[in-house]
């Protein structure tokens, strides 16, 4: 083992256990933009792809190494552009309407990296101007420096989301790292051609910002999986180049095991991510797709990859062999998430995360770049813990979560114990605003068909017409409430929820007994008393809110079709509860305009 892979390795797992550290203190309030985050700083792998596009390795590498670069700077741009949109969103009530002295700072802060990235560049131009002797241990010495200060502003960027408070300047911090990163490589000694680099640069930062600047909230989970997907092309590419360009000189069996790695893990969260998108965008089917002997088909692929990947590390010179296990890789990320339903995808996006985070460290490991084995550990911790929470919250294993085709199982189940168990009593907005009329406390639950109905803003606007009438009103947050980490969340700071009104499930469910109304908006698993009393239930000991003990329950939803789970919800049956049927943003306006008169 050479003192180079020593050392990197012991950086790889001490970045994981520091990420660990970071990522743990980041709250469920902010894990929608702590995805679209590390996947910002994911795209660090674009300085690899900067070194093989300018350098003069082959055709065939530049090509490459431009399609990487391409790929990673969509990333970088679109990760932190839509980072920053999310978090300019969350305030508090003191907050709302006044701009943080820290965001108008932020635009001189702007600024001045501007003028700084410009003299670098005009720098980097001079130094290489024709004729110029350029100082090749200047240069790497100006690279080692940026690299270790942008470690440490990523690392605080990550620390920064720790709280809605200092998550903007951190992310700042990031992107400035992020920054500092790409105009050091640029200084690197291999590089002599800016042909391809500018091309490649410029044609992803046009389609990440317009992907980072107007995608709308709702789309975020796909376009985070896009984003893993091209994170992961890049690193097969770079990866793919690499051997090659290795292949003419010799390889050794530890050079091999690194590429071997980052190519096979980015194929397949490659092709696995894109699957993903295609099912969340509706594109594909988001029933999950299974066959008779699926799993075992599934895991005999999976150790042919490896078995072959064994037999390069010792003979790499076995080329047809190292394609053919590209194309294994790519069929096998694509075959693993064919079976998984679209409800599941976010903890097949977080999981991927994960994936596409070693792929990087692996690229790291290739081109022995510190700065991407650091980036690469502190993504695959982040994805692995997030989806470590959504299983935890669900109450399912993440075994489970990949070969229990749990969408398709559960439609089973409920068609045939779906049959009603009571009366159910339905309520129009009128005679709710009778109800209304009465009460001092209302605590909103909302859910998955808050965010299909695009209700929030009529829930935002119900809260502040209730709060005017001197009711207190609450919401409570279920960890999986909607299909993504802190989904409802983003979704409530978009319409200008003061975050200190947002109550976590163990902050909330003392308060439902004082409730004197629940107002469940478009949830619907996340309160199933079943999770609590039903031992049979697929839900049963899944922490849910426990809107059950509110003095009264309304339920805005279209039928009594069940949620994700597929699961009959009791609490329809409860003589506390009352349902007004309808899609829950019309709901919303009508009840709006009928308290209003
Ligand atoms: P849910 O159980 O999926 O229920 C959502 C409900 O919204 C449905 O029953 C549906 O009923 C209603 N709905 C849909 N469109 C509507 C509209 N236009 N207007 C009004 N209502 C509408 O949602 P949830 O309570 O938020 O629970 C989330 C589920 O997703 C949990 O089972 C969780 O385990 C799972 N999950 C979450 C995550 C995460 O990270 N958040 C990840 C993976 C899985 P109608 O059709 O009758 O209207």
């Amino acid at each position: 083992m050479t003192t180079e892979l020593e050392i990197g390795l012991y950086i790889f797992i001490l970045a994981g256990f520091l990420g660990y550290h970071v990522i743990t203190r980041i709250p469920p309030l902010l894990h929608t933009p702590l995805m679209s985050a590390t996947n910002a700083i994911s795209g660090i792998s674009l300085i690899g792809s900067l070194v093989v596009a300018g350098a003069n390795y082959s055709r065939l590498s530049t090509v490459l190494g431009f399609l990487a670069v391409t790929c990673s700077s969509t990333n970088v741009v679109g990760g932190f552009l839509i980072t920053d949109r999310m978090l300019k969103m969350f305030k508090r009530k003191q907050e709302m309407g006044i701009q943080r002295r820290w965001h108008q700072l932020n635009r001189q802060q702007w600024l001045a990296v501007s003028v700084l990235i410009a003299v670098l560049l005009l720098l980097i131009f001079w130094l290489r101007r024709p004729g110029a002797a350029t100082n090749v241990a200047d240069a790497a010495t100006a690279l080692r420096y940026s690299y270790i200060v942008s470690a440490v502003l990523f690392i605080l960027g990550l620390k920064g989301l720790s709280s809605p408070k200092y998550a903007r300047r951190g992310m700042f911090l990031a992107a400035f790292g992020m920054v500092m990163a790409i105009v050091g490589t640029l200084f690197h000694p291999e590089i002599v051609n800016y042909r391809w680099i500018t091309i490649g640069l410029a044609i992803g930062s046009i389609v990440g910002g317009s992907m980072g600047l107007r995608i709308p909230m709702t789309a975020v989970p796909q376009r985070t999986a896009l984003s893993h997907s091209l994170g992961a092309l890049a690193a097969s590419l770079i990866g793919i180049s690499e051997y090659v360009r290795h292949l003419a000189v010799g390889l050794d069996s530890v050079k091999m095991t690194t590429i071997g790695l980052e190519v096979v893990i980015g194929s397949l969260t490659f092709t696995g991510s894109l699957m993903a998108a295609g099912k969340l965008q509706g594109l594909l089917p988001g029933a999950p797709i299974t066959y008779r002997g699926q799993n075992i088909f599934n895991i005999t692929l999976l150790a042919t990859v490896i078995a072959t990947l064994i037999y390069l590390v010792f003979v790499p010179s076995a080329s047809t062999l190292f394609f053919i296990i590209v194309g294994l890789a790519l069929l096998f990320g694509f075959l693993l998430v064919i079976p998984i339903g679209a409800a599941d995808m976010p903890v097949v996006i977080a999981l991927l995360n994960s994936y596409g985070g070693l792929a990087d460290a692996s690229m790291g490991f290739v081109l022995m770049n510190k700065i991407q084995i650091i980036t690469g550990s502190l993504d695959g911790t982040s994805g692995f813990l997030l989806s470590l929470l959504m299983c935890r919250a669900m109450n399912r294993s993440a075994i489970n979560v990949l070969f229990g085709a749990f969408g398709k199982v559960q439609e089973e189940e409920a068609g045939a114990a779906g049959e009603a168990k009571g009366t159910v009593r339905s309520i129009t907005p009128e005679e709710l605003t009778v109800l209304v009329d009465s009460i001092r406390s209302v605590i909103i639950v909302p859910g998955y068909g808050m965010a299909v109905a695009q209700a929030q803003h009529g829930v935002s606007e119900l809260a502040k017409l209730l709060s005017a009438r001197g009711i207190d009103v609450k919401y409570a947050i279920h960890p999986v409430a909607g299909r993504m980490p802190g989904h409802m969340n983003v979704l409530l700071a978009e319409a200008n929820v003061p975050y200190d009104q947002l109550y976590t499930m163990e902050q909330i469910n003392p308060y439902f007994p004082e409730a004197d109304i629940a107002l469940v908006v478009g949830a619907n698993d996340v309160t199933n008393p079943a999770a609590k009393n039903n031992k049979s239930s697929p839900l049963y000991g899944m922490p849910i809110l426990e809107v059950d003990r509110a003095k009264s329950i309304i339920v805005l939803k279209r039928s009594l079709r069940p949620g994700f789970a597929g699961v009959d919800n009791e609490l329809y049956y409860d003589p506390k509860c009352m349902m007004l049927f309808g899609d829950a943003k019309e709901s919303l306006n009508q009840l709006f305009a009928a308290l209003k008169s």
